[in-house]
């Protein structure tokens, strides 16, 4: 800094600058230029090094000081240089318009030495700013760093700038350990590190105990990294024996509407997604995540009114049958209609009200619709099929659940068995025990239970040994991943097996296409949910639904195994047949190629495969090789007819994966035998591969 302090005095009175001067003797580091007219002052600031502080006469009609002023403020290169401005007692109104340009001080006129020095003294120290000062670090406080940034901004409207929200994390901690004092200084080198590394392009202030704020002119792109940086390797120094950190939350302003208080919570909101890495301890404010923070804000606060002004209300989405396609039923639906953010989906407001357990007080209201609309069904007379409600996680854990249930049911005289229940499967991953207990608490008072999202989450079949379900409903994403993924695919027929074999029925959610549905009815997927049938209606239109289904639901035909019976002659086909009895339902191909084709529509109903070796068109091993490749085909199990003296066909048919064989001529009963075997030992090993291959897969 080896450099004097120059301090331009401006002034028409001689004796008055003469006063000035003299104050120079006593302070060597101080450097005087003098200029009795405006034009003088000029020339003096064009050839001269830029002042520290300009002692202006304004006051004097001789010289047009306030004229000056206006100049010196309009000028980039002067607005920061301090004015302290020569005043009278009685000049007022002139004082009141250099208050008006800025200036950082007032010094009353005729000049004496001792007051002339100590107002030099505090105009230059102070650098220029005049707002209100934290005593402790000597930045701006809050209140004057929001004017004199709005100030700034105002000036500058064509400038870029942005704003810094420095975060010492841990501080506190400094003053308990290290003591306030140890505190204290840390804080006042960090100010001076600030205001320094400001070089007037900028206005900073301490708004907090450890909140520094700055807003910086950021003429190219980065800049405001560049001072971050600056600051956290100059704090860095000070901070690793304390273990503080700095962090920063950036905001490039782009909307200069905002009030600097605003502009500092948003730099202070960009502070939540600073993230733990290392050094790089600086976020920048995100419109999408602050946003999503307000609404949901907004949300909570409005909620309790919301729910009392009937905002709130139910829509009801019917579910079919997979094979007849006749509703079998609907899941209510929650839907929130808010005067601002429009009507809002569940999905962003469940979450948030399931934190603090406002969603019990929601999932009572929706189960209550529910009973309204099924009171209301039963009144006019109209088909009654289950409805399901949702029962979030954080239900589950009211003592009162399954009571709250029952007078509801007994309010609206609705039987248990119209009522079914959706309780999430990530419940259980978090808390299985207590899912276990309610679930079967649940379950003994003949609630129907449907585990919803099933396969969304980390669990394992094992949850379904320990808690009994009536009902699955797979998981939405499965739905879209089946076109893209085959093991998608894959996993949906290993559950649906699954819970076949465990008498568990399925229903598939979110089945959008003909693909889907065609998909899911083949593979023996019970029911389905989706907009491919139906979107989610609200309760009158659901209601004038129903009114036109029949009250009695239509039946699917009796369940008999199916037995796919490929040979190319029909006597023999015929014969068998007889063979078997009427056990089964027989679907008859006369070579691979139709076997296939049938398989086509109906694999879901068909449980074995009888085929013969040779036929036209496609023969008895292209076929077995085929069903083996495919997943959908390759757990149907396959005996082949073949003629006692082909052993060579019978051992590459047994190869290829048939799993036994029936050699012509044939006994009748015990081909009757060996198909009722094959079918058993078929479903016990399924059954154990199946729950291997899920709980292997953990699904995801
Ligand atoms: P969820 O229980 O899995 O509900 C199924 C969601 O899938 C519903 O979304 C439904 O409208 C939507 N959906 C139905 N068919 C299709 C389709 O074909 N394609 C697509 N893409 N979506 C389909 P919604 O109503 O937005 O509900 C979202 C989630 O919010 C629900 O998922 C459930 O977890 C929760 N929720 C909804 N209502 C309630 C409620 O009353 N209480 C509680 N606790 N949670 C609820
Ligand atoms: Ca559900
Ligand atoms: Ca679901």
């Amino acid at each position: 800094m080896g450099e004097k302090t120059t301090i331009l005095i401006v002034d028409a009175k001689n004796e008055d600058r003469s006063i000035l001067m003299q104050i120079g003797k006593k302070h060597p580091e101080y450097r005087f230029l003098e200029a009795d007219t405006v034009g003088r002052a000029l020339d003096l600031l064009e050839s001269e090094r830029k002042p520290d502080l300009i002692m202006l006469d304004i006051v004097s009609p001789n010289l047009d000081g306030l004229r000056l002023l206006n100049f010196l403020k309009k000028n980039e290169r002067f607005r920061s240089v301090p004015v302290v401005a020569g005043t009278l007692p009685g000049a007022a109104e002139v004082s009141r318009k250099a208050a008006k340009f800025g200036v950082a001080d007032f010094l009353m006129k005729p000049y004496d030495v001792p007051n002339a020095e100590a107002c030099i003294e505090k105009a230059i120290h102070s650098g220029g700013m005049q707002g209100e000062r934290d005593s402790l670090t000597g930045l701006y406080t809050a209140e004057s760093f929001y004017a004199e940034t709005a100030k700034m901004l105002r000036e500058n409207a064509g400038k870029e700038y942005t704003l810094l929200f420095f975060n010492l994390a841990n501080f506190a901690l400094v003053n308990d350990l290290q003591g306030r004092e140890t505190g204290d200084n840390i804080l006042k080198q960090i100010a001076s590190t600030m205001a320094a590394g400001m070089h007037h392009k900028g206005v900073c202030g301490r708004v907090a105990d450890d909140h520094f704020v700055c807003c910086i002119e950021t003429e190219h792109p980065g800049d405001e990294l560049g001072f971050y940086e600056y600051m956290e390797s100059r704090v860095r120094k000070l901070a690793w024996q304390f273990h503080f950190t700095l962090e920063c939350g950036i905001y490039p302003i782009d909307d200069i509407t905002l009030s600097v208080k605003d502009m500092c919570d948003r730099g202070e909101f960009a502070l939540g997604d600073v993230k733990g890495i290392h050094l790089e301890k600086y976020a920048y404010y995100d419109k999408g995540t602050a946003e999503k923070y307000y609404h949901e804000q907004m949300m909570i606060a409005d909620r309790e009114k919301a729910l009392t002004e009937g905002q709130f209300y139910v829509v009801f989405q019917p579910v079919f049958d997979a094979v007849i396609e006749k509703v079998v039923g609907a899941e209510a639906l929650v839907r929130w209609r808010h005067p601002v953010l429009g009507v809002i989906s569940p999905q962003r407001y469940v979450p948030l009200f399931e934190k603090d357990g406002f969603i019990h007080k929601l999932d009572l209201f929706v189960w209550e619709e529910a009973c309204k609309v099924l009171a209301d069904l039963k009144r006019r007379g109209g088909a009654l099929r289950p409805i399901s409600v949702n029962v979030s996680r954080i239900d589950l854990y009211h003592p009162d659940l399954a009571d709250s249930l029952e007078r509801l049911l007994a309010k609206y005289q609705i039987e248990k068995k119209y009522l079914f229940l959706e309780i999430t499967e990530s419940a259980y991953v978090e808390q299985p025990q207590e899912m276990i207990n309610v679930v079967s608490d649940l379950r003994k008072r003949g609630f129907k239970i449907m585990m919803d999202d099933f396969g969304s989450g980390y669990s394992s079949l094992n949850m379904l040994k320990d808690m009994p379900v009536d009902v699955l409903k797979i998981d939405m994403n499965f739905m879209q991943q089946l076109e893209s993924s085959r093991r998608a695919g894959n996993i949906v027929i290993s559950i649906i097996r699954m819970a076949k074999l465990l008498h568990i029925d399925t229903v598939a959610e979110g089945v959008e296409t003909k693909e889907q549905k065609e998909f899911l009815k083949n593979i023996g997927c019970d029911e389905i949910q989706g907009y491919y049938f139906a979107k989610p209606m609200p309760a009158d239109d659901f209601c004038s639904f129903m009114m036109k289904e029949p009250r009695h639901q239509e039946e699917r035909t009796g369940y008999k195994k199916g037995v796919l019976v490929v040979d190319d002659v029909t006597v023999i086909r015929k014969s068998l047949i007889q063979a078997l009895g009427d056990e089964y339902t027989y679907y008859e191909a006369a070579n691979g190629q139709q076997a296939l084709d049938i398989l086509k529509t109906e694999a879901s109903q068909i449980s074995i495969i009888i085929t013969d070796v040779f036929m036209p068109v496609m023969d008895g091993f292209e076929l077995i090789g085929k069903l083996q490749e495919n997943p959908i085909y390759s757990h149907i199990p396959i005996i082949v007819v073949t003629v006692s003296e082909e052993r060579e066909n019978e051992i590459k048919a047994l190869k290829l994966g048939a799993v036994d064989v029936i050699t012509k001529p044939y006994d009748p009963v015990s081909a009757k035998h060996r198909v009722k075997n094959v079918l058993k030992i078929a479903e016990a090993e399924r059954l154990q591969m199946e729950i291997k291959l899920l709980n292997e897969k953990n699904i995801k």
